[in-house]
């Protein structure tokens, strides 16, 4: 992601800030000066610095739990409206989702707990949320921080862990698919009365609400894609028309190529039949404008594209598409030929098709067209 800095690496997982949240932590120091000196300019950084110390260890919470199910995430990034950890997916047993979606609110709680616990009769509850009063010590401040994301992680509302949660729990009981449908709509409802909260309180509602109305489309979406995916064959839903480059093929032939088909990415295909590598539209345009038209589509394209066999289910290859992020996954027979393209663009296409008509599965649909 551009605009963030790697400060470290923990498990595999690079641990960024964005540039935004430096200039937040500047702007804080500039506000809290203004207001009382250096000291408290000092102890308002340090403050905000811990908190966001609270939400990296929330992410690694989700991070390690997700680790132990063989789900690895890329990198956590710090903004200053949180942490978003970028996992490769979701774990799809309702019973590891609970646990990763558990683990980083339970990570505020331990740490709520123990400096609690440490405060010991020192402690006032009346004191939790005063967290302006710089006669409070750190500590209550920071417990009720802790506090204060436990409950704000666990509103039952996608992105918010307890979305993840509410989801998990009802997909023990029904189809993974109809549980997000379920936790989507209540995350929505949530999502508008947060809305209404907004426009009388906060304008900051507002902003958490619109996010939290579009997270919930997307999860539905996905699962809903998951759920068609499934029950499909890669063979009744890949693309089998399309334009394929020979090897010997320079960035020009790939241009006339671009300009002569409606696709935007192009399989370099060997003679005997296997797929060597892809060349999408924008590394075209690049290697065009950087090595100009005679270079070799060989050494501009994308060479470790994933392939899965035309008998496979439809949901490897869409884990493989969503996943790893390539533009394309390719199809191949038995021979190891390539026959087919999967895109995500004609994966979205079918998902049209199965929801105009639910009731046909798109193999069929297709196998009576021909
Ligand atoms: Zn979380």
């Amino acid at each position: 992601m551009r605009w963030s800095l790697t400060v470290g690496s923990i498990a595999g997982t690079a641990i960024r800030i964005h540039i935004t949240f430096l200039l937040f932590l500047v702007w804080l120091g500039t506000v809290y000066y203004r207001q009382g000196g250096a000291e408290a300019a000092w102890q308002g950084t340090i403050f905000i610095v811990l908190i966001f110390i609270c939400v990296l260890l929330h992410e690694l919470g989700h991070v390690f739990a997700a680790l132990r199910y063989g789900v690895k995430t890329r990198d956590v990034t710090l903004w200053p409206f949180g942490g978003i950890a970028s996992m490769e997916r979701m774990p799809e047993k309702p019973g590891e989702e609970l646990i990763v979606a558990l683990a980083g609110p339970a990570v505020n709680v331990a740490i709520a707990g123990a400096l609690l616990l440490w405060l010991g009769s020192r402690f006032d509850p009346a004191n939790l949320a005063k967290f302006e009063d710089p006669t409070i010590s750190l500590a209550v401040k920071l417990a009720g921080i802790n506090i204060i994301l436990v409950l704000f992680n666990m509103l039952p509302a996608f992105p918010m862990d307890g979305g993840r949660v509410l989801r998990a729990l009802l997909a023990m009981r029904m189809g993974n698919a109809r549980a997000t449908e379920l936790a989507a709509v209540i995350g929505q409802g949530f999502a508008i009365v947060f809305g209404i909260l907004g426009i009388l309180y906060n304008p900051m509602l507002i902003i958490i609400a619109a996010f939290i109305f579009l997270a919930a489309s997307g999860e539905m979406t996905q699962a809903q894609l998951r759920a068609v995916a499934q029950g499909t064959l890669v063979s009744d839903a890949m693309i089998t028309e399309f334009q394929s480059l020979p090897a010997s093929a320079t960035v020009a032939d790939a241009a006339d190529a671009l300009i002569r088909t409606t696709q935007t990415e192009f399989p370099i295909v060997d003679g005997a039949g296997h797929l060597r590598g892809v060349l999408t539209r924008d590394a075209m345009i690049k290697a065009l404008k950087q090595r100009g038209p005679d270079s070799p589509v060989l050494e501009v394209m994308q060479p470790d594209i994933p392939t899965v066999s035309t008998r496979a289910k439809l949901d490897t290859a869409l884990r493989s598409l969503m996943q790893r992020g390539h533009p394309v996954v390719g199809v191949t027979d038995g021979e190891k030929r390539l026959v087919g393209l999967l895109t995500v663009e004609n994966l979205g296409e079918m998902m049209m098709v199965h929801s105009a008509r639910p009731d046909m599965d798109t193999g069929t649909w297709r196998k009576t067209r021909r």
